[in-house]
């Protein structure tokens, strides 16, 4: 994940090892370099040249400390601002109220279904909650057969309704259903599409206005970059989604979605999925995520 940002950091940093100080000089170079390397990795210029230009002033703006070489001194401060930028620290999902309806929204693709299951299981071994899983794609069929398969797996309950095509109702018996066995969490994957489109939206909204969900996560593909960023601005003028799930980031990915989703709709991340096996589910630690960027 991120290797070649990792690199390209290191390369930057580099540039100061044997400078006895932070000077205008040699600070330009790096945060140039910082720059190229921001902008390379997806991230958007205008907020690359933000980042570089708050790293520049603090950098400059800094004491003579001896005790820390100007390398360490920009590492800390690239590593503070990443961190800053990712949103701070984690944010959990709120599981206070009974039960906890939980919505699920993105693009096909992006990995709903899989995530979906992944949460399920997350809740029911980590939380011990007794969730619900919800097929709220009405026009894959197949994407039923997904849910109720990721659901045996794990030992979930998945509710359907093959041949209703309505998502509002189903969703809404599917509430009536976990209440009556207890199910204290609600999770209702929703239909996708290729791309942003109207109709998806619309039913998405309907969903949310039916049934008042307290978390609406929005799962994007961390490898599609810029365009993840873009998707999430779409479905969160739409939704006012409550938080960004980052999936394959176990692939070849480049680092704009996971360092700039969070800017651009002030949302945090909170959780990424890294791999198609239902245990790897992880919540998102910002200041883990920078760590591993600096390696
Ligand atoms: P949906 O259409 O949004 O419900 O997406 P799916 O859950 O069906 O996922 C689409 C494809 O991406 C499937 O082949 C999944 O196995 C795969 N996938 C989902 N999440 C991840 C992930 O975190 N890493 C990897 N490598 N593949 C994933």
């Amino acid at each position: 994940m991120f290797e070649s940002l990792s690199e390209r950091l290191e390369g930057a940093f580099k540039q100061l090892k044997g400078e006895g100080r932070i000077s205008d000089i040699n600070v330009a170079s790096t945060v140039k370099e910082i720059r190229r390397a921001l902008v390379d990795a997806d991230v958007n210029y205008k907020i690359a040249k933000e980042f570089t230009d708050r790293v520049k002033d603090k950098a400059l703006g800094e004491k003579v400390i001896t005790a820390i070489s100007p390398g360490q001194l920009m590492v800390k401060i690239v590593k503070d601002e990443l961190v800053s930028l990712m949103g701070n620290t984690e944010v959990e999902v709120d599981l206070k109220p009974n039960p906890t309806i939980i919505l699920i929204a993105g693009l096909q693709g992006s990995g709903k279904t899989t995530f979906s299951g992944k949460l399920a299981n997350f809740l029911k071994t980590k939380k011990a909650k007794k969730p619900l899983l919800v097929a709220g794609d009405i026009y894959r069929p197949a994407a039923i057969d997904q849910l109720q398969v990721l659901g045996s797996q794990i030992g979930v309950e998945v509710y359907s309704e093959p041949e209703n095509k309505n998502a509002v109702e189903i969703a809404q018996n599917a509430i009536k259903q976990a209440k009556a066995n207890g199910n204290n969490v609600i999770i209702i994957d929703t239909a996708g599409r290729l791309a942003v489109d109207e109709v998806m939206m619309t039913e998405v909204a309907n969903i949310k206005a039916a049934v008042n969900p307290q978390e609406i996560l929005f799962v994007v593909d961390s490898m599609t970059g810029q365009d993840a960023v873009n998707t999430a601005k779409a479905f969160n003028d739409r939704l006012d989604f409550s938080g960004v799930v980052l999936t394959k980031l176990d692939g070849d990915t480049r680092g704009g979605a996971a360092l700039t989703i969070k800017y651009t709709v002030n949302k945090p991340i909170k959780f990424v999925s890294m791999g198609e096996k239902l245990d790897t589910l992880d919540v998102f630690y910002p200041e883990r995520m920078a760590q591993r960027i600096l390696g």
